[in-house]
C-alpha cells in the first residue's frame, strides 16, 4: 500500500470530524496556563536541559538495556502518569495516546499513522524508571547552540549554564549550516527515547513524528530552519499533520480501552515485537 495516498499531509482535521472540546486557539495557553504545574515545570526544564545533561542521559538510556515489557504492560504504567507540562490535559497518558490514535483513525489515517498516534508518548515510561518529569516531557529544543526566543518561557533559559558557554551561544553553536536535524542533539526526553526504541519498526514519516513531535519551535514557530536539510523539510508537513491530532484530540472524556483493546493490540502486533526493548 502506498503510504502517501492520504492527500495533503498538512491537513490535520477534516469536515465531519466531531468538534474539539475547545477552540484551537485555546490550546497551549502559556500566558495563563489552566494547570499550575506548567510554569514551574518549564522553569526547571529550561535550567537543567544542557548539552552535557543530554550526553549523560544518552549514555545511560541508549543503548536500551532495561528489562523488556509488553505493550500492555507499558500502557498500564502510562495511565498512572499525568504530564505536568501539559496545559490542556489532566488525564493519564494512556488516555492521551488513545485519544490521539482514535482521532487519526476517525479521519481514515493509514494504519501505521493510527499506530503512531497510539504509541507516540510511550517514551514517557522514562518516568517509570525514576526520571523526573523535566527530563522526560515538555517541548523539546536543540542544545549545543543558542536557544530560540520562540521556545515557550524563553526567559527561563537565563538559568541554563549553556547560555553562558561561548561554544553554545551562537545561532549555529556546534553545528554546520543545514547539517540536518539528525546531526543535532535535542533536549533529552520521551521523543528521542521512543525514536531510538522503534527506529527499525516504523516508516520514516512515523519516526519523524515520534522524534520531533515536541519540537514546537520548529514545526509551529518556523525556527531552526538553519539546522535543517532537504529531508527535514520534506518530513516537516508530516510532523505538522501529526501535531493536529496530538494537540487537538485532547479532551476531558475518557475512551473505553476495553472496547478498543483488540483493534490496537492487533495493529501493534503487525509492526512491533511482542516484547519491547527499553
Ligand atoms: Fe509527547
Ligand atoms: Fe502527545
Amino acid at each position: 500500500m502506498d503510504k502517501r495516498t492520504q492527500g495533503d499531509p498538512t491537513t490535520g482535521t477534516r469536515a465531519g470530524q466531531p468538534l474539539p472540546a475547545k477552540p484551537h486557539d485555546a490550546f497551549r495557553n502559556y500566558d495563563a496556563p489552566a494547570r499550575d504545574t506548567v510554569r514551574e515545570f518549564y522553569r526547571i526544564n529550561h535550567a537543567q536541559q544542557t548539552w552535557a545533561f543530554g550526553q549523560r542521559k544518552r549514555a545511560e538510556f541508549l543503548p536500551l538495556r532495561r528489562p523488556t515489557m509488553t505493550l500492555p504492560e507499558a500502557l498500564d504504567f502510562l495511565e498512572t502518569l499525568v504530564d505536568d507540562s501539559d496545559p490542556d490535559l489532566d488525564l493519564g497518558q494512556m488516555q492521551h495516546n488513545l485519544q490521539t490514535g482514535e482521532a487519526i483513525r476517525r479521519d481514515g489515517g493509514e494504519d501505521w499513522f493510527v499506530l503512531t498516534g497510539f504509541i507516540h508518548d510511550l517514551g514517557k515510561v522514562l518516568c517509570l524508571f525514576g526520571e523526573p518529569q523535566w527530563a522526560v516531557v515538555g517541548d523539546t529544543f536543540p542544545v549545543g547552540c543558542a536557544f530560540s526566543d520562540r521556545i515557550v518561557y524563553p526567559e527561563f533559559f537565563a538559568a541554563n549554564p549553556d547560555a553562558q558557554d561561548p561554544r553554545f551561544t551562537t545561532r549555529l553553536g556546534l553545528y554546520q549550516p543545514n547539517c540536518g536535524l539528525r546531526q543535532v542533539q535535542m533536549s533529552w526526553g520521551h521523543d528521542e527515547y521512543l525514536f531510538q526504541m522503534l527506529r527499525e519498526c516504523l516508516p520514516e514519516e512515523a519516526l519523524y513524528m515520534i522524534r520531533f513531535h515536541s519540537f514546537y519551535a520548529w514545526h509551529r514557530e518556523g525556527q531552526y530552519d538553519w539546522l535543517c536539510d532537504a529531508h527535514d523539510r520534506a518530513m516537516l508537513p508530516w510532523v505538522q499533520r501529526f501535531n493536529g491530532y496530538d494537540l487537538y484530540a485532547k479532551a476531558p472524556e475518557r475512551l473505553q480501552w476495553s472496547e478498543l483493546k483488540d483493534y490496537y493490540l492487533t495493529l501493534a502486533a503487525r509492526y512491533l515485537p511482542a516484547r519491547l526493548a527499553f
